[in-house]
Parts: C-alpha cells; structure tokens; sequence
C-alpha cells in the first residue's frame, strides 16, 4: 500500500513551529493578518473562518473586512489602500473567488508586495521567477512543495507533471518545482494538452490542480509515483449529512495502490494551504518589526 501523505500531521507540525518562534519575539505587538471576504459564498466563509481560527492558536492576530456582494471595484481597493497603509497589519488576504463584477488581478496587484502573503502580485509572481528568496509565494504551491520536502520526495532530476496552469497554483508550481536547489524536470497540463494520460504516466511526481473528480485515473499513473491531488470538488453523497462530500481530482481508490505516496481529500493539500498562510504571514511580520523578530 502507499505512503499517505498527512497534510493535517505536517500542518499541526509547521503550526507548533510558528508558535515556538513567535513565542520567543519580544514584539511590542502581534503579527496581524486581514482577511477580506466578498458577499457570503459558503466556501469562502468556512476558508476563512478555519484561517482566522488558526492564526488565533498559533498567537497571530486577525481581522475580517465583510463586503457586501455589491461592493465596487474603488469600494474594494480603497479598503486595500487603507490595509497597505495601517503599520499595524503585516498580511492581507482577499479571499477568492471575487464575484465576477470585480477584476481579482488588479485587487491581488494593489495589495503592497510586502504584505501580499498570497503571493499573486506581478511583484511577488516575478521574484519568484527570478528565484528571489524574498518572493512571497503562494500559498498552495508553497504547501505542496513543503509536504513533498518533508515527506522525503525526491525531486531532483525527476519528472513532475502538473495539471492545471492557473496562477494560484499550476504556474508558480511549476516555477518553484524547476527552480535551483529543486531542480525536477516540469510538463504544465491544461484542458487542451493532447495524449494527457500518457504525459501522466512518465510522472515521478503528478500534481492535479484541474477541480473535476476522478481526472486522474490508474492508467495515467506510473508505478511508485508521487501523487499530490490538490482538486477539491463536492459531490452529491446520501450517507452525510451535509447531502455531499469533498472528493479530489484524482481517483483515490484506484490510483492508491499503484502509487508509492499519494495525498487524501480532505486532509493533503488543503491543511497545507494555511499553513503556508501563517508562515507567510509570520515572514511578513520580521520584516516589518525586525528589532522583535531578532530578539
Ligand atoms: P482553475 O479553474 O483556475 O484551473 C483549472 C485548470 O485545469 C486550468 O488550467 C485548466 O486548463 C485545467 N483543466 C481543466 N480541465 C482539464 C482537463 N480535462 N484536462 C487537463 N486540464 C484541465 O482552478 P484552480 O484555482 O487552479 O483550482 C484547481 C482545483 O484545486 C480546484 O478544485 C480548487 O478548488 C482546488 N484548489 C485547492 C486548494 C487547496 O488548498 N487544497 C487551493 C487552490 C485550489
């Protein structure tokens, strides 16, 4: 059987982490992150609940900006431009989706780079591809490349296959994956790539960023290989509660056995998502109070 890779196990350990540090700062404040939340999008509203509830345990801050459904694109970037502006908050999150009326690129590019703990800001986006150390970068990659880390995945020279090319995660997925130090050989997939489970199948490490069930199925995976599933989809499912359940992409219960490590839905990727937030965040906070951090 594989190795499953716990996200829930290697997040609780970045969380004890964090609070050891920030325990040891001297600070004459707290790390403070500010979550934006447009309208009331049922997912939206439980990210960032669990965001808020995590920052509280590991002693960072928070606070929640609700806007109304209607709000404007000003509307939102005034909020924005008085968050850059406040010396008291070091991170902010705009929850996505934005709903459609508003342009999610130019609200994640307003946000100041030293406090885009999301990591979409060309600014942020560009010193990744220029491997700066100094880059924000976004949470989801970031996560998935701390669990390959930690779990002992051996990336160098390896083929990675990344299905999905969005910015939030397939494009600085790739660029992170393919940087010095990493060094994995990386094929970005998309929903015009042809032969797509044949390119899958020469995967050391596959990654499903796509947001459709069973996407990924047992003969597109090689022997032994590295499963990272990163869909998180709801279908319809009678013996819960709720009426549905959270699948991935990937068609856990025939691809598992193939693979030497594979991540669940829920409990892989998701976990790993925040707690890339807080680092982030606690790495926004040493910059802006560097006489608390060094102390
Ligand atoms: P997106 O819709 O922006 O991108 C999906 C990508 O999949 C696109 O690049 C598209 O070209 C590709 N695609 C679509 N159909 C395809 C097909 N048939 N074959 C190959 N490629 C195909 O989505 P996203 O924001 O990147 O999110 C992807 C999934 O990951 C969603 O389920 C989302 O909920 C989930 N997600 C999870 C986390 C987490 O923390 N676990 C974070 C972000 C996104």
């Amino acid at each position: 059987m594989p190795e499953i890779i716990d996200g829930n196990l290697i997040a609780k350990q970045i969380h004890a982490e964090l609070k050891a540090k920030l325990e040891k700062f001297g600070g004459k404040r707290k790390p403070c992150v500010a979550f934006i939340r447009v309208g009331e999008d049922p997912a939206s509203v439980s990210y960032v609940k669990k965001k808020a509830r995590v920052a509280q345990e590991i002693g960072i801050d928070s606070r929640l900006h609700l806007l109304p459904e209607s709000v404007s694109q000003g509307e939102l970037e005034n909020i924005i431009d008085t968050l850059n502006a406040d010396d008291c908050v070091d991170a902010i999150l705009i929850q996505a989706p934005l709903p459609k009326h508003l342009s999610e690129r130019e609200a994640f590019n307003r946000v100041r780079p030293d406090k885009d703990v999301d990591g979409f800001s060309c600014a942020n986006l560009g010193l990744l591809c220029q491997e700066d150390s100094s880059a924000f970068v976004a949470c989801t990659p970031a996560g998935i490349l701390e669990m390959i880390k930690r779990s002992g995945v051996e990336t160098s020279g390896k083929r990675a296959v990344i299905i999905g090319r969005s910015i939030i995660v397939g494009k600085p997925l790739a660029l992170l994956l393919s940087k010095r130090g990493v060094d994995a050989t990386v094929t970005v997939c998309h929903s015009k790539s042809e032969n797509l489970g044949q390119v899958c199948s020469q995967a050391d490490i596959l990654i499903a960023a796509v947001g459709r069930p069973a996407t990924v199925t047992a003969d597109m995976v090689k022997e032994g290989a590295c499963v990272i599933d990163v869909g998180i989809n709801r279908v319809p499912c009678a013996s819960t509660k709720t009426g549905y359940k959270l699948v991935g992409d990937v068609d856990f219960e025939q691809v598992a056995p193939k693979c030497g490590k594979i991540t669940p839905v829920p409990g892989g990727v998701g976990p790993m998502t925040v707690a890339m937030l807080m680092k982030n965040t606690v790495a926004a906070y040493e910059r802006h109070m560097p006489e608390s951090a060094s102390k």
